[in-house]
This record gives structure tokens, sequence and C-alpha cells, in this order.
């Protein structure tokens, strides 16, 4: 067979290496001048940092089978995400743990009475929370919800959570103890040279060439006996349907001596501070030193025709969401097309999920294909 993977990044190098290794060509191509997507990081030339190019990576998975994967590839170091957030004139630690409710009440509860306190804080009377303000005023009451959620959701989402989903609240964890890790995976850490590394290691295989700097055409796929396309789907049918909503994300990079904030990422909960976090990179990589520090004031916004898209606003209310099912159904009826990752299935993806989800095409797809069968166009269920 001769493929076309659309998009260098995680889900098509994955699938182009499985494919390779079974003896297939593989041709993968990128619109960008550079492999990884928006995992990539290089060094900054100024200070020697590696630098999260598209915004902070964590790598952080219950699947020991997608940890083992990218460890095969690369160096991983140790690495924990610990978040504070600046809210109302003071820091806090984040995720909310025993540390963040003794701190902003000016106690000094244990876990059982922190428990029994922040139940008495919440709107018990909201039965099924649906929304993320519901979700927020039912499990941490209103101080939290205020101090902590609701102006840095405005900034992310640019409209009031209690129009989002409660989903986007359940990413986080609550804690009666002092653990404050982000995650609460079993395997987390950081590739010690960064994630381009991983993803051309990746593609280092002869039966795979990587063209840079090519962007997908319609014809291109005559060439080719199969498609996996990674780019934004509605983007693939030309928009025939009006365009998905993305949040874009704009980086204000400063550089400065010394150190900047002291840690990785510090989120602003106020919503009259215009960002919602500055990250600085050289604490992605605690085993390293630098005299000066490279940091990122990071602000969201809807994106226009222009920007890259980062987060799919995939519930309702959000632009042409009501299309998404009309253009699943024109992809479904494509035979020579499989659409994968965040973009191709419009859905967002954490890391270890687009690897886990690439492996699952690969294995699929190569099995359909020795049963004599066609490749279906979705392996995931995105409507
Ligand atoms: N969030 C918040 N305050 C914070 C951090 C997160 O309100 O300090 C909300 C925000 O709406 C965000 C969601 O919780 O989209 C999920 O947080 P996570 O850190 O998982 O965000 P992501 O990884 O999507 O940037």
């Amino acid at each position: 067979m001769n493929l076309l993977m659309v998009g260098a990044g995680f889900s098509c190098a994955v699938i182009a290496r499985k494919y390779a290794e079974q003896g297939h060509k593989v041709t993968v191509i990128d619109s960008r001048e550079h492999v990884a997507g928006n995992c990539y990081s290089e060094r900054n030339a100024e200070t020697g940092v590696m630098v999260h190019t598209y915004g902070p990576h964590i790598f952080h998975t219950d699947d020991k089978e997608v940890w083992d994967y990218v460890n095969q590839w690369v160096e991983f170091k140790p690495y924990t995400n610990r978040v504070k957030t600046t809210s109302q004139g003071a820091v806090y630690s984040l995720p909310i743990n025993l540390h963040t409710i003794n701190q902003y009440f000016g106690k000094t509860l244990n876990p059982t009475e922190a428990k029994a306190f922040i139940e008495s804080q919440a709107d018990t009377a909201i039965r099924d929370p649906q929304t993320f303000e519901e979700q927020a005023m039912r499990f941490v009451g209103k101080d939290f919800y205020e101090a902590f959620f609701k102006g840095y959701t405005q900034k992310q989402w640019g409209v009031h959570p209690s129009t989002l989903p409660a989903s986007i609240l359940k990413r986080l964890p609550v804690r009666f103890n002092y653990d404050d890790n982000y995650f609460n995976h079993k395997y987390q850490g950081m590739p010690v040279n960064g994630y381009t590394e991983i993803v051309e290691k990746i593609l280092d295989h002869e039966n795979i060439e990587v063209k840079l700097n090519t962007a997908f055409e319609k014809s291109m796929a005559e060439m080719f006996d199969h498609v996996f396309y990674s780019g934004p789907i509605d983007a693939y049918f030309e928009y025939q349907h009006g365009r998905l909503g993305y949040r874009t994300l704009d980086f204000k990079q400063e550089i400065h001596e010394g150190d900047y904030q002291g840690t990785a990422v510090m989120n602003y909960g106020d919503v009259e501070v215009p960002y919602t976090r500055i990250t600085e990179h050289k604490y992605f990589s605690p085993w390293e030193s630098h005299d000066k520090t490279v940091i990122y004031k990071e602000y969201s916004r809807l994106a226009e025709e222009q920007d890259t898209p980062y987060y799919p606003i995939r519930f309702a209310g959000g632009q042409g969401v009501e299309q998404l099912s009309q253009y699943v159904a024109l992809a479904k009826k494509q035979n020579k097309v499989t659409f994968v990752g965040r973009l191709g299935t419009y859905r967002y993806l954490d890391m270890d999920v687009t690897i886990r989800e690439a492996m699952t095409v690969a294995e699929k797809s190569i099995k359909a294909l020795e049963e004599g069968n066609a490749i279906p166009a979705f392996f995931v269920d995105v409507a």
C-alpha cells in the first residue's frame, strides 16, 4: 500500500510508523516547517531554555502501553505538574487541596473537617449538575467558584460558565489532603530533549518520507491508496457547512534575567487580568539550570480564519456545532480517508489519548486490510 498521512503530529506519526513497519510506503505531509504539531518544542536560542512553542505539554497517563511507547523512543525524566493560582491578591495551590482550603479560609482543618466544611459551602440543592457553574457550586461552593474558576473560565472560553458543560470542570480533582499533583495519573514525566525528538524518531524509518511546508490538497489523494487525515474536519470539506468553532491562544513571550515566577505554571483567576496564565518554561525541565528565563503570557480568544485552532468548542452554543453531524456524515461516506486526532475528530484530546487512539486505528485498519475490507472513516464515536 501507498499511504498519505496529513499532519505530522502524534496521530499520523504513530499510524505512519505502524504501517511502515508492515512494509507499506508512507508519505507524511505537514503545512508547517516542523514535525510534532502543537507538541513541538525547541530550545530558545538566546537562553537555551526548552520552550513548548504552542503552550505547555505535560505527559501524563494511566495507560502503561502508551507510557512504554513514548519511553521507547526517548528518555523521560520524572516531572510532577504543580500549578499555582493568583486570585484576589493572594497565591493559592491548585488543584483545590487541603492547603488551598486552609489557606483561603484561614483555618487548620484536617481532611475530615475540611470535607464537612466544603460540603457546608456547597449548594447541595443542585442534585444533578449540568453546567460548569452548577458543578462548581455543587462541589466547592460560591467562594472557590468565584476565586478560582469563574474569571479564569470566562477568559479561557469567552462565555459565562453557566453556558458551559460540567464536563470541563470534571477534569480537575478536589482533594482533602496536601497532594498538589495537578494530575491523578499513574505515569507522568517530561521528555529530556523535548517532544519534537519523539516524533522525529517515530518518523525515522526507511518506509516513511516526510514533506514539510506542504499543505494538503484534495488532488493529492489520487496518488495514494488511502489517506489518514489529522487536519480540521471542516477544512477537509472546504467549510461547505460553515466553520466549526475553536479557541486559539496567543502567547506573548518575554525573556528575563534569573527567575520570573519561581514555578512552571501560575494561573490568574481574576477576570481583570487579561491572560489566563503565565508559564515559565525552564521549570518544565527542572533538571536543567539557566541564567535567563523565558515566559509566556497566555491569552485565549475565538479563532479567526487564519488562526491556529486549539480547543474545539464542542458544546451547545459553539459556532457551527450543529453542523458537526453533517461533517461527520460526509466523512463517513469517504472510502479512502480516515479522520484522526484532535482536529480530524473535533475533540479535545490529551497526548496520551491521541497516541492510544492512533495505535488502535493503526492496528484495526491493518487488520481490516488483511481481511480484505475497506478502512473505515472513523474508529471512534465522534458524532
Ligand atoms: N480552570 C479554571 N481555573 C483554573 C484552571 C482551570 O477555571 O485555574 C477551568 C477552565 O475552564 C479549564 C478547565 O478548568 O478549561 C479544565 O482545566 P485544565 O487545566 O484541564 O485545562 P486545559 O488543560 O484544558 O488547559
